[in-house]
């Protein structure tokens, strides 16, 4: 497959460059051009909210390692603003455009904003570099107090590296505990446990209603309960946004939930029919996933960036023979002196058992179920039998999947206390939560 426009990824990041380079093991020797709205080479996020904010690792020492040449074109700090698919040309910031014959889409997310941030000096988000950058710069000045708004992984994992660095930390979140929508609230209260072990203030079950400041630096949040809390830095974790705001005119089925596509990594069009020459991969795209029923899934995990992205260039390549996406999605986050691993979606159980390890002494492995299968499977310090766990996620096992081994707890189902779900932006299908939010 080589015409004269070639192949145009737009998105710089992992499921961009991870797609480059299988499309060149893949055989491909035309023309290739990565678009990216950062003036950055590829980087790596995970470390951000770990070891950039911890003070352990400089955030231009990120960079993701090319595994192979590439001959690529760069065209980077310069977003795509737009794509006209009958011209098949996406059109750039700068006023220039680019024609293509088959186009990526790897343009990820960006972190939700709170509104009016730019009002107050102190009020942080974690998405890319130069945000963590700006955070830890903040952080190194001794802040009196830090707010963090949300309790989902981000807003954990910076929480941790705030009270490493020992400053005092409130973390607000309208669920009963952290992690509760990822997680559920049995598993989430362990964590909660750890957090105040840790000294955190949490303040669960409430919402942050405004940020108020004084000389232009935020100095003040005002609790929905009616309460107020001093910070003089706030952290935004609210989860992310996808960056689709750049297709709006394309015609394609594209909103803040992400791209959607069909199991191949095709766009779908807003008649819901595959544009042949339009691919997508990693957190911007949602596609019907056979492990879960064809359901439309959009995770935002670091393994499916690269793993679809190679399955979307491997479908590129070979356009007669689309091959179907299925994918177990997997994380870890590194929090409170925990590795946390997690396989699988756990949204929509209805059932948990702690079948490693105990709450009690913090290391554990938990499986969830719904309506008799296991569909997913967490792991506190305990990722020993994750693997073959993942085996009977992926296989659809009956829940629970394994109730005889000589060093198991005597097994008990629990409900896993998910909280219900949040309505979310207009989209074609369902769209889980974020694993990140
Ligand atoms: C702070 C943080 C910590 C994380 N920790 C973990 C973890 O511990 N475990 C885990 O599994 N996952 C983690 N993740 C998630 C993981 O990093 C993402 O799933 C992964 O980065 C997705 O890669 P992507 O290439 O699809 O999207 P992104 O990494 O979001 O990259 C998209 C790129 O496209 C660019 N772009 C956007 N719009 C345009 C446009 N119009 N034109 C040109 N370029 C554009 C963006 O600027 C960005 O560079 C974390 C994410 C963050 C932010």
């Amino acid at each position: 497959m080589s015409g004269r426009a070639g192949i145009v990824i737009v998105g710089a990041s992992l499921a961009g460059l991870r797609g480059a380079e299988a499309l060149r093991r893949g055989g491909y020797e035309g023309p290739l051009t990565l678009v990216g709205d950062e003036p950055y080479r590829p980087y790596d996020r995970p470390p951000l909210s770990k070891h950039v904010l911890a003070g352990e690792l400089a955030a231009d020492a990120t960079a993701l390692p090319q595994l192979l040449p590439l001959r690529a074109r760069w065209r980077l700090g310069s977003p795509a603003t737009g794509l006209d698919r009958n011209a098949k040309i996406v059109r750039l910031a700068d006023g220039s455009s680019l024609a293509y014959d088959t186009l990526l889409v790897a343009t990820g997310a960006r972190a939700r904003r709170w509104p009016g941030e730019a009002e107050f000096a102190g009020i942080f988000t974690i998405r890319g570099r130069d945000e963590a950058a700006d955070l830890r710069a903040a952080l190194a000045r001794d802040p009196r107090s830090v707010l963090i708004v949300g309790g989902g992984l981000i807003g954990c994992e910076a929480a941790s590296c705030c009270r490493d660095l020992g400053l005092p930390v409130t973390l607000v979140d309208p669920n009963p505990t952290p992690l509760a929508r990822a997680l559920g609230t049995l598993v989430g209260g362990t964590l909660a446990a750890r957090m105040r072990a840790a000294g955190v203030d949490l303040r669960p079950g409430t919402q942050v209603r405004a940020l108020e400041g004084e000389a232009g630096q935020v100095c003040r949040a005002r609790l929905a309960d009616g309460g107020s809390i001093a910070a003089d830095l706030v952290i935004v974790a609210l989860g992310a946004v996808r960056d689709t705001g750049w297709l709006s005119e394309g015609g394609l089925a594209a909103d803040a939930g992400g791209l959607t596509c069909d199991g191949a990594c095709r766009a779908l069009t807003r008649m819901g029919v595959p544009d042949p020459n339009i691919f997508a991969a990693g957190d911007v795209a949602r596609w019907p996933n056979p492990l879960y029923g064809g359901r439309l899934i959009a995770v935002e995990h670091w393994g499916n960036a690269v793993e679809q992205a190679a399955h979307a260039a491997r479908n590129m390549l070979n356009p007669a023979d689309p091959q179907p996406y299925a994918h177990l999605p997997a994380f870890w986050s590194s929090q409170f002196g925990l590795n946390i691993k997690m396989v699988g979606l756990a949204d929509g159980a209805d059932s948990v058992a702690i079948v490693q390890g105990s709450r009690a002494a913090g290391r554990f492995l938990a499986v969830y179920g719904r309506e008799g299968r296991t569909i997913a499977a967490v792991s506190f310090d305990e990722a020993r039998w994750l693997p073959a766990y993942a085996e009977r996620i992926a296989a659809g096992a009956a829940f629970p999947p394994i109730h005889d081994a000589t060093d198991q707890p005597a097994i008990e189902t629990r409900p896993p206390g998910f909280p219900p779900p949040r309505p979310f932006p207009a989209s074609r299908g369902r769209v889980p939560e974020a694993a990140h939010a």
